[in-house]
C-alpha cells in the first residue's frame, strides 16, 4: 500500500475536531516530563511529551522526528507558523500506523499515535503524518465543517512540498501521488461543489485539486512571481490555528498577499457546483507524465516553468 492511501484510513489523519473551541485553554501545558525544543530560528518552541515507551532511544526518535518534520514545515511558511505548539506522542501497540490530530487551542495542541514497534525509518523517512498536522497550524480554526475541504486538503497538498523544499521528499514522488490520487477527489455523478458534497475524498483530494489549481492560476497571474504558498504565508501572518476566523476573511487574506483575486474566485467557481477539471489535459501541460514504472518531466511543456517554482523556495 502506499503512503497516500493511508489518508483513506479512518483516523490516520483525523478531520479537526468539530467541537473544539478556540482557546478552549492549554491542556497539558506543564505536564510532568515533558520536554521543550526549538522549532525554528524564530523562537518558535513545542512542548512535547511520549508515553508509553520512554527509554532514552524511544525519546530520542521522537525528538529527532518532531524537529525534521518542523524544518519541513518552516521551510514552506518561512518560519514555524506558531510561536508555541504542545505535542503528545504516544506508543502503542493498538496502531499499524502513525496516527495524528490537531486542537485548536491556544496554544494549539497536536496529538500523535505511534506503533510501538516504529523505528527510523517509518518515522524520519516514510512518515508524513507530522507534517500534515503541523500544517494545519498555519492556519485559522474555520468553525463552519462546510469547509474542512480546504482545511485538510491544503494540508494533504503542502505536507509535500514542504517536505521537498526541505530536502527530505524527490518531486518524482509527489507528482507520482497526484497523478495517483488526485482522480478521486473528482466529482461523481450527482456530486455538487465542495461546500456540499463532502466525503473522504472530495475533501483530501478535492480540496487538493483546489490547491494546485489555486496554485497554478496564482502564478499564471503573477508571471510565476506568486503563488499558493505566498496566499498561505500571508495567512499565517495574520492568523493561525489557535484562532478562529471565518472562510471567506481567510481567503481574502490569501489573495492579499498575492495581489489578486485567486482563492476567492476559485471557491465562488466550485462551491456550490461541481469542478471537474481534466486532469491528464493539466498533467501534460505541467509537464509530468508516467515513463515506464517511473515519473518522467518534459520542461518544454508549456507549464514547466510554474510546476518546478510550485516546489522550489
Ligand atoms: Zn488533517
Amino acid at each position: 500500500m502506499q503512503r497516500r492511501d493511508f489518508l483513506f484510513m479512518a483516523g490516520a489523519a483525523s478531520l479537526t475536531p468539530a467541537t473544539a473551541a478556540s482557546g478552549a485553554g492549554s491542556a497539558a501545558a506543564s505536564a510532568a516530563g515533558s520536554r521543550v525544543m526549538a522549532l525554528d530560528d524564530h523562537g518558535a518552541e513545542a512542548e512535547w511529551s511520549v508515553t508509553g515507551k520512554t527509554d532514552p532511544d524511544a525519546v530520542a526518535l521522537i525528538e529527532a522526528w518532531i524537529g525534521k518534520s518542523a524544518r519541513a514545515v518552516a521551510a514552506y511558511y518561512g518560519k514555524f507558523p506558531v510561536p508555541r505548539v504542545l505535542i503528545s506522542v504516544r506508543f502503542t501497540s493498538d496502531r499499524q500506523r502513525v496516527g495524528g490530530r490537531a486542537w485548536p487551542f491556544s496554544p494549539p495542541r497536536l496529538e500523535l499515535t505511534v506503533p510501538v514497534n516504529a523505528d527510523e525509518t517509518a518515522l524520519m523517512r516514510d512518515d508524513w503524518v507530522l507534517v500534515h498536522e503541523m500544517t494545519h497550524l498555519a492556519f485559522p480554526y474555520i468553525p463552519s465543517r462546510r469547509h474542512d475541504w480546504m482545511v485538510e486538503g491544503l494540508a494533504v497538498y503542502v505536507e509535500p512540498i514542504a517536505r521537498i523544499m526541505a530536502g527530505h521528499m524527490d518531486a518524482r514522488q509527489m507528482w507520482t501521488d497526484f497523478i495517483r490520487m488526485m482522480p478521486r477527489g473528482l466529482p461523481a455523478p450527482g456530486d455538487m461543489g465542495y461546500d456540499v458534497t463532502q466525503n473522504w475524498a472530495r475533501t483530501y483530494w478535492g480540496g487538493a485539486i483546489f490547491c494546485l489549481v489555486c496554485d497554478i492560476r496564482c502564478r499564471q497571474a503573477t508571471d510565476n512571481r506568486k503563488g499558493l504558498r505566498d496566499a498561505l504565508r500571508g495567512i499565517n501572518a495574520e492568523t493561525d490555528f489557535s484562532r478562529d476566523a471565518g472562510f471567506a476573511e481567510t481567503l481574502a487574506l490569501g489573495d492579499k498577499a498575492t495581489g489578486t483575486t485567486t482563492l476567492t474566485d476559485a471557491w465562488k467557481q466550485m462551491r456550490e457546483e461541481p469542478y471537474d477539471p481534466d486532469l491528464e489535459a493539466l498533467w501534460k501541460s505541467l509537464g509530468v507524465m508516467v515513463a515506464g514504472s517511473g515519473l518522467g518531466f518534459d520542461d518544454s511543456a508549456p507549464l514547466a516553468p510554474l510546476r518546478r517554482a510550485i516546489t522550489t523556495a
